[in-house]
């Protein structure tokens, strides 16, 4: 089902939110960055001037860029094959990084604009006192009028550590500074209802007030060539935003002048408005950066208990689990029907979990010979995951209007 928001709506809400935005992150794909001849250096300076702009009008922007494997790739002539071995994208990133620096570096020194590299792992966000310094550096380059340029450090993230793509590392960026806007530039014009180029009736998208599953379906529809992501994690990035209060945009990052007019109320590419809950930063660094290592099953009435009367979890409700952790690892929990109920970190280890799940808080002490907590997540560890990205006027939802 999708419900309306007008014309006039939309576009109210999009020129409020960028007028207001006064910290913004922008992610930049390789498709947009790179031509056939490797990196695009008139897009590189075309962006470079945007920020630059942003930057002058009392904005603090932070770049997130792709770009390196594939400038690594133009600057070698390795071909892509279908399944690239890890170490050689590594190799490939290694040799494109310098490359991309050194794009942006001369591009926004003839701007006098001073920039800085930032390379990240997952790991360096998952413990929580990197976490923090990352924060710290990123808000003092701010201090210094710099514009952090940051990628995922390739070279030493083993598969298994990584961030799934730059749209996830963009959002997550957003979240930690407590930016009010991600912008994703991509390859794509926009969200579209179905296939463009296969479907004549498919529309594009230009307010998305909830991300709705109907929503995540639509991103199927599209694919880029060159990035990682696709639109499907550009979808789940703008859902990481909105459950912290932000919001976002996917747009067509070949357009000359296309933070200009996003700055200036054009009706482009698709906004995402930001969801009604503002979780706090710990809290969002449970549920979006710690990976979880496992699942919970939960029964209705747990379900009922965490969503609709805010309560900590309890082995009681607990129906199965999955994968094997320690005390305090991040896990999910899901519903019957599968679907993420909420994130948090487990009081319990999967092992004590297996012979406590569905018993009384009473009975813990008798099966383990000792009661370490009541709850098996404390609310205070927990972050519900569903009704997030949700709009505060419940009644406005996603809406599709063509121009
Ligand atoms: N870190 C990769 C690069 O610089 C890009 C990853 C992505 O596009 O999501 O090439």
């Amino acid at each position: 089902m999708t419900f309306q928001v007008s014309k006039d709506d939309g576009l109210f809400y999009r020129q409020t939110l960028f007028d207001q935005a006064k910290r913004v992150v922008i992610k930049v794909g390789s498709a947009v960055l790179t031509n056939d001849n490797g990196l695009d250096l008139a897009i590189i300076a075309t962006i470079a001037r945007q920020v630059s702009f942003l930057q002058s009008t009392g904005r603090e922007v932070i770049l997130v860029s792709s770009g390196a494997v594939a400038a690594g790739r133009k600057r070698l002539g390795i071909v892509k094959t279908p399944h690239e071995e890890l170490k050689v994208k590594q190799a490939l990133a290694a040799t494109g990084q310098g490359l991309l620096m050194q794009a942006y570096e001369q591009a926004f020194s003839e701007l006098e604009q001073p920039v800085a590299q930032v390379l990240l792992t997952h790991a360096d966000l998952s413990n929580r006192g990197r976490y923090l310094n990352v924060r710290n550096t990123i808000l003092t380059l701010f201090e210094f009028g710099v514009v952090p340029i940051i990628n995922e450090n390739d070279t030493v993230s083993a598969e298994e550590l990584r961030f799934s793509d730059n749209d996830t590392l963009g959002a997550l960026m957003t979240n930690m500074i407590g930016a009010d806007m991600f912008i994703i530039l991509t390859d794509v014009d926009s969200l579209y209802t179905g296939n463009p180029s296969t479907d004549a009736t498919a529309r594009p998208i230009y307010t998305v007030a909830s991300i709705t599953r109907e929503i995540e379906k639509m991103a199927g529809n599209a694919t880029s060539a060159l990035g990682t992501g696709g639109m499907m994690a550009k979808i789940r990035a703008a859902k990481m935003v909105a459950a912290c209060g932000g919001c976002s945009f996917i747009g067509p990052g070949k357009h000359p002048e296309i933070l200009k007019a996003l700055f200036s109320g054009e009706l482009i590419g698709t906004f995402f408005l930001p969801g009604h809950g503002k979780i706090n930063r710990r809290k969002h660094w449970i549920a979006y950066v710690l990976k979880p290592q496992g699942v919970l099953v939960v029964d209705d009435g747990a379900r009922r208990a965490l969503i609709e009367q805010g309560k900590s979890l309890l082995p009681s409700g607990i129906t199965a689990i999955r994968g094997s952790f320690p005390v305090g690892a991040p896990v999910q929990c899901l519903d019957l029907e599968g679907t993420v109920v909420a994130a948090g970190l487990s009081n319990y280890g999967s092992g004590d979990l297996e012979r406590i799940r569905g018993r009384k808080t009473r009975e813990i002490a008798g099966i383990l010979g000792r009661k370490d907590h009541d709850e098996v997540i404390h609310r205070d560890n927990l972050v519900l995951m569903v009704g997030e990205g949700q709009h505060p006027r419940g009644a406005l939802q996603q809406e599709h209007f063509a121009s």
